[in-house]
């Protein structure tokens, strides 16, 4: 098995991504430093200061969108990573992150170690907000640091996630649970068409083999059945590490002798190896599907999973 480990970052390269594991704990006691601070200028009284809507903060935005469409016009929510155009897994905390869960009353993210920032800013902040409730999708779904990380794409996480969403509503504003509950329900029945979707891929291409860039469909590409290669190459691009030479090599032949049927690339990691190797498969006219670990603006998560589901039925049916 592979663990899933960041490993320690190479020590040349991108100054940026290498000094990420050394500077994030001094970024993380700022923000806290800040929170505190802010405590001490304004007081409990600004806890209260705002809406009666109930406040969310989501590190990501994909889970930030399902407690959105449960709690409806009666929450009001922060996500934290959303741009679909940085790399998640280089994120550092600032003082506005901390902030934002000052007065968090339900707080979501992902954990297996995808978003260690939030861990540690809930630890420095806990005291401050007793009543608040923490959603951790890893721990709904059984997963820690060492597994893949990106469990939303996993078909099995979000209804559990969206069912701990309904229940911190409910008990955070008991007035309005039977909205939460309706919701609930809308929410749960939606994600059917991505299973029949999933099941419909799987009969027709269970054992085809594929590769990717970075493991972010990993979990997705599983539950189709699909024969991931090159996973090793994948790490490395999600941790930054150097991928061996001959991992390279072994990635490089699977495309030039096409023993893939498709390439998925995930957008949100690109440095020079995981582009050439885009440009090599586009070359060996290896089919590309294209993924993000950030839900893009303007459509809901359904609408996300779907059409990279379809993008990817369409490549696998190319020959
Ligand atoms: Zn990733």
């Amino acid at each position: 098995m592979l663990a899933f480990h960041r490993a320690t970052p190479r020590t040349r390269a991108r100054p940026a991504r290498s000094t990420r594991a050394a500077t994030l704990a001094p970024v993380v006691r700022s923000a806290v430093a800040a929170v505190l601070a802010l405590g001490a200028l304004f007081g409990p009284a600004a806890a209260h200061a705002a809406d009666t809507a109930i406040t969310v903060v989501a590190a990501e935005n994909f889970y930030g969108d399902v407690v959105k469409q449960i709690g409806g016009a009666y929450v009001n929510v922060t996500s934290i990573l959303s741009n679909p155009d940085q790399d998640p897994h280089l994120f550092e905390a600032s003082p506005k992150t901390a902030r934002a869960l000052q007065h968090a009353r339900v707080v979501v993210y992902n954990g297996a170690d995808y978003d260690p920032w939030m861990t540690k800013l809930l630890g420095a902040t806990a005291s401050q907000s007793s009543q608040r409730a923490v959603i951790v999708a890893a721990d709904l779904v059984g997963r820690k640091p060492g597994d893949n990380p990106h469990l939303w794409y996993d078909p099995q996480t979000m209804p559990a996630v969206a069912r701990a969403v309904g229940a911190a509503l409910d008990a955070a504003d008991p007035a309005h649970k039977s909205v939460y509950d309706a919701n609930l329900a809308t929410f749960l029945g939606s994600l059917k068409p991505i299973d029949a979707k999933v099941a419909a891929l799987r009969a027709q291409y269970k054992g085809q083999p594929v590769t990717a860039t970075e493991p972010v469909f990993g979990y997705m590409s599983d539950a189709i059945g699909l024969d991931m290669r090159n996973l090793r190459f994948q790490l490395a691009a999600m941790n930054d590490t150097e991928a061996s030479a001959s991992d390279i090599a072994a990635f490089e032949r699977d495309l030039r002798e096409r023993r893939v049927r498709v390439l998925i690339y995930n957008s949100q990691a690109t440095e020079a190896l995981t582009r050439r190797m885009l440009g090599l498969a586009q070359q060996s006219k290896v089919p590309t599907v294209s993924v993000t670990e950030t839900q893009p603006a303007g459509v809901n998560f359904q609408q996300w999973m779907l059409a990279q589901l379809d993008s990817l039925g369409k490549a696998l049916a190319t020959r």
